[in-house]
């Protein structure tokens, strides 16, 4: 994965347009803002590169994420891995670029509402996922990035978690409770059933 990519991906929103090459007429600057990889010329605005036009509306901002046309892009279904950049209240921010086990190399930003959590009733996202978790979603909708989101299924959620307080990996206990093997802090997830247990764990019956 390359970092600066990467960062510049990161929270980015906006409707996936299109796939544009080097030099593709995108629109003029009485419409967008050119952002990433665009230049202007002449008042209408171009990428600079071979990638998809991402538009974001609220902004009037055109942006180019890097990409070429043979890389899939990730559709409503698909089962994603990735990590938590950030929590709010009442959402997740997740970054991937596992797209149904497979690595589709330019990383995606993915939301997953509170709602769309668990099947029972979550409160607050900090009850279910902290930030550095890698979590395992299925995409609901990939109309504007961030894509939606969910993780209410059985084989969807926190697949690893390290401890808030020192940063050892999380033994799960039960469901969806978790412990620090070494501050003995307990905190809650919602986990995914194949929730991957730390190597040294004696807990490990479903180590894979
Ligand atoms: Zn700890």
């Amino acid at each position: 994965m390359n970092r600066k990519e990467n960062e510049e991906n990161k929270g980015k929103r906006g409707k996936i347009e299109r796939f544009v090459l080097p030099g593709d007429l995108l629109g003029v600057i009485e419409e967008f803002v050119p952002g990433d990889n665009c230049y202007v010329e002449d008042g209408k605005i171009y990428s600079n590169i071979a990638g998809y036009l991402l538009v974001d509306k609220a902004k009037h901002r055109a942006n180019i994420i890097p990409g070429n046309p043979r890389q899939k892009l990730p559709k409503v279904g698909d089962k994603v891995a990735g990590i938590i950049t950030s929590t709010m209240r009442d959402s997740a921010t997740i970054e991937f670029s596992m797209v149904n086990e497979e690595n589709i190399g330019l990383p995606f930003t993915g939301l997953v509402h509170v709602s769309q959590i668990s099947k029972k009733f979550v409160e607050d996202v900090f009850a279910a996922m902290r930030r550095g978790d890698i979590i395992r979603a299925r995409i609901i909708d990939v109309k504007f990035l961030p894509f939606q989101l969910a993780t209410n299924e059985g084989d969807l959620g926190v697949i690893r978690a390290h401890c808030t307080k020192c940063g050892e990996p999380l033994v799960k206990m039960e469901r969806d409770l978790l412990e620090c093997p070494a501050c003995g802090l307990k905190e809650k997830r919602k986990l995914a059933k194949d929730y991957i247990q730390p190597r040294f764990s004696t807990k490990d019956k479903h180590h894979n």
